[in-house]
């Protein structure tokens, strides 16, 4: 890796957004329509974010095509055609690079250039931004654009190195693609990577053999190609429809239930959940509106889909295996599926618990727990992410007086609506901590995130305020309530990567912001109209003048 060497501007800007992924493309749209002057930064050789890294076999998205797109365009909304109901990871780059070019938006980023550091000058309230390449930007504004999930995290099992065939982890998969077949494979992980990878990977590999810690909740996505009615209706109504999910529970429309699991009959309970597992998805967990806050609603939905999994496997064994016990449905980020446990009745998959005897190291020819030594061609790491702080505390990211956001967050991220950090001015995030972003479909969260910052950039440029910082009070108040409004719910009761729970050292914070997706833009919008109550305005023209 290059280091930068000069100390001294080789750009000057008014924004750097970090990222161009869906976030950081929709707000270099949005900052050129100003007419601000943005340089954006990306890791990658294309633009794409998430759905550029995570090329694994089978990826895909878990909410529905027609909603996980852009809705500020109607021409692109109308254009677009998709094949699926759930679009695959190459449908959806696909539709990123369409969209970028549609908007000429490369023309602004530098690829295969990550951002290693930010320094905010507090005398000329700019930031400095380093990256890897040797560039040194000046920028007023900093905009981070990096993902919830971005940072891939593989477990460092001792002799990691020592493994003679190929490892893979699935957010970092080779773009030449991998052919697997007659392989044998050993998969470490059940989370939503795993459970859409190992039914493709079986199909091509001699063996698959899945190394399980927790076993998940997992709902068939019942996906097939795009019915063109469907895309009519959906493309008729879209002004309608986009409102609707913009005020929903989560930004995606799941015709949700208003009324508990338990005000009804048993057998109108079962009937509703079969009529919701046969629907597919995630609709499954709106059901009821309750599934997520009452213990006994949770243990009905989640002892069905216990069933389920019981009926699907046939080795009772593996189905026992198979069956979460340990954390109510839901609370670990439920899964979609096509096919998962029926992979499990195939000859050639074999379920390992690793719960009470874990992988202890990785040896020449695969793996070994206890005595037991496992061989394989090729391992693959579905291991999951460092997620929502481990892309922005690894960069060098400097605020007023020095402090760096490694540090501030040490104990846990603390952001004023998920949006800034005290400390930090002129530093955005687009889907933070302490917002919704990933209990929501992140398409709906990151237009809320970037209208918000594109409002708020105009409305200083207009005052000639040339700074914004996060009021400290308002920041303990909003981590105060996110943490009420998490405690409220199930969720903090499961070992999930919401709570940092995944990465070992990493705080026991419940990260999103469960509060809905409607309830938190209704209050994103006021605090905008009332002159941004909470965050602190001023210039240096007013500074100089009180000197
Ligand atoms: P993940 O949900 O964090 O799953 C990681 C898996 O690796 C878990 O099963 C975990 O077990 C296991 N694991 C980690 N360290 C291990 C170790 N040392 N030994 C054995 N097992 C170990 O990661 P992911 O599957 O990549 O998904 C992350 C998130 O990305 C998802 O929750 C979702 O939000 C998003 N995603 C979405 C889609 C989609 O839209 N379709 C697809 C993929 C990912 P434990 O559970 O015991 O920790």
């Amino acid at each position: 890796m290059t280091q930068p060497t000069s100390s001294h501007p080789t750009q000057t800007v008014d924004a750097v957004i970090v990222g161009a992924g869906f976030g950081g493309l929709y707000m270099l749209h949005r900052l050129r329509k100003l007419d601000l002057t943005t340089r954006v930064f990306e890791a990658g050789t294309g633009v794409g974010g998430t759905w550029y890294w995570n090329r694994y076999p089978g990826a895909r998205c878990d909410v529905e095509s027609m909603q996980y797109s852009y809705s500020f365009s109607e021409d692109l909304q109308q254009k677009w055609s998709w094949s699926e109901l759930f679009a695959s990871q190459p449908e959806i780059l696909r539709y990123a690079n369409h969209v970028a070019d549609q908007l000429d938006l490369r023309r602004d980023i530098t690829f295969e250039t990550r951002v290693v550091a930010a320094a905010f000058d507090e005398a000329a309230n700019r930031w400095t931004v380093r990256t890897d390449k040797g560039d040194v930007v000046s920028a007023r504004f900093c905009i981070m654009a990096t993902g919830c999930l971005s940072t891939a995290r593989k477990p460092d099992f001792p002799g990691m190195d020592s493994f003679k065939g190929q490892t893979f982890h699935t957010g970092h998969w080779p773009h030449e693609g991998v052919d697997l077949t007659g392989l044998r494979v050993g998969v470490i992980g059940t989370g939503s990577s795993a459970i859409q990878a190992i039914p493709v990977i079986a199909q091509q590999a001699a063996e698959v053999t899945v190394f399980q810690r927790t076993p998940n909740f997992s709902i068939p996505s019942r996906n097939g190609p795009m019915r063109p009615e469907y895309e009519a209706q959906w493309k008729a109504t879209y002004p309608e429809q986009r409102a609707k999910a913009r005020m929903s529970r989560n930004g995606v429309l799941t015709n949700p239930n208003d009324f508990s699991a338990m005000s009804v009959s048993d057998q109108e309970r079962l009937r509703i959940l079969e009529e919701r597992w046969q629907a597919g998805g995630t609709v499954f967990m709106a059901a009821f509106n309750d599934l997520v806050l009452n213990q006994q609603s949770n243990d009905a939905a989640a002892e069905f889909v216990r069933g389920k999994i019981r009926s699907l496997v046939k080795d009772p064994a593996t189905a026992e295996l198979l069956t979460p016990k340990n954390h109510p449905i839901g609370t670990k980020r439920i899964c979609v599926d096509t096919d998962y446990f029926l992979t499990y009745n195939r000859d050639n998959v074999k379920l390992v618990d690793v719960s009470k005897a874990p992988i202890e190291a990785l040896t020449e020819s695969g793996l070994r727990i206890g005595s037991t030594e496992y061989a394989f061609d090729a391992i693959v790491f579905a291991t999951g992410f460092d997620a929502m702080t481990g892309t922005l505390t690894r960069i060098d990211i400097r605020g007023r007086d020095g402090e760096t956001l490694a540090a501030k967050w040490e104990a846990g991220p603390r952001t004023y609506l998920g949006l800034m950090t005290a400390g930090f001015p002129n530093l955005f995030m687009i889907t933070g901590p302490g917002s919704p972003s990933v209990l929501s479909n992140m398409i709906v969260s990151i237009e809320q995130h970037v209208d918000w910052i594109t409002d708020c950039i105009a409305s200083l440029g207009a005052r000639q305020i040339d700074r914004i910082e996060a009021n400290r009070d308002a920041e303990d108040n909003w981590v105060a309530h996110v943490n009420e409004v998490a405690f409220k719910t199930l969720y903090p009761s499961a070992n999930s990567w919401y709570m940092g729970a995944n990465i070992p050292g990493k705080p026991r914070v419940f990260m999103p912001y469960i509060g809905g997706v409607g309830n938190y833009r209704v209050k994103c919008q006021e605090i905008a109209a009332n002159d941004y109550e909470g965050f602190e305005l001023s210039s240096s023209a007013q500074a100089v003048a009180a000197e």
